[in-house]
């Protein structure tokens, strides 16, 4: 079976993920601004990469289901499925209706099969009082069995590291720099994996002969407070410090635009 991956924003102006089999598609958050925009989005991955069966949403904060997202969603008849902690924010949000006819709908539980996909949710510590989930994917069999792990918007990575063993692909954020922070401050950051969190969760996870991703993503890069070398060089420099090359393939999300498709190996 072959696993598939498209990031198609990744920043705190908008956040969309697709990860795809030939037979099941799913969308990960849908928090693009404009309606033009989802548009192109959904309808673009539908029409180059088949039908999506659904959207799971991380949290409710806005860039990662936006009301612009939930009406193009809707119109396309794509079921939005968030975390049963999460659901009621994002009806409340969204002035959607409560009930099992409701187009938010919580899914089944903290693991669950959707399609081809195994899917382990990944409770994130982020903002107060939001309830926020990464995901592990699992899909395909015995040898073919591939592993996927999204995790964006968090502050701790202790949280993750735990689910990162035997990825296959890992999507994760790498949010500000900490001279760019002191310069740029925003008190949100607080909220969001500063990238020298990010290189000791890697270098945790993947620096001392554990078995090692073939590729990472470096996501949800703050646009004032982060550079794309600075968070590769982040990470670099913690494997070079204990005496090791990157172990991975290694590259950042566009923040405002589509990634290549990635076939996970
Ligand atoms: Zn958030």
């Amino acid at each position: 079976m072959d696993l598939y991956f498209r990031s198609y924003r990744s920043s705190s102006a908008g956040n969309c993920l697709a990860v795809w089999t030939a037979d099941t598609s799913l969308l990960i958050d849908c928090g693009v601004k404009t309606l033009r925009d989802c548009r192109a989005i959904v309808g673009g991955h539908q029409h180059s990469h088949g039908p999506v069966h659904g959207v799971l949403v991380t949290h409710s904060h806005g860039d990662h289901l936006s009301r612009d997202g939930v009406r193009v969603l809707q119109e396309a008849g794509i079921p939005i499925y968030g975390h049963r902690h999460v659901v009621p924010q994002l009806r409340a949000r969204h002035d959607v209706a409560d009930g099992d006819d409701s187009p938010i709908r919580p899914f089944p539980g903290d693991h669950f099969v959707f399609g081809e996909f195994d899917v382990t949710a990944i409770p994130l510590p982020h903002s107060p009082d939001v309830p926020t989930f990464g995901f592990a994917i699992q899909a395909g069999h015995g040898t073919r069995r591939r592993k996927l792990v999204v995790c964006t918007d968090f502050n701790d990575d202790a949280a993750v590291r735990p689910h990162l063993a035997g990825a296959d692909f890992v999507f994760v954020e790498a949010n500000h720099d900490l001279d760019l922070l002191r310069q740029h401050f925003n008190p949100n950051s607080r909220y969001h994996l500063s990238n020298v969190k990010t290189a000791h969760l890697l270098c945790d996870a993947f620096g001392d002969g554990h078995p090692a991703p073939k590729l990472v993503v470096l996501a949800h890069l703050s646009e004032d407070r982060n550079r794309e070398r600075l968070a590769v060089g982040e990470v670099q420099r913690a494997f070079e410090r204990q005496g090791l090359r990157v172990p991975f393939e290694l590259d950042t999300a566009p923040q405002f635009e589509a990634s290549r498709v990635i076939r996970i190996i």
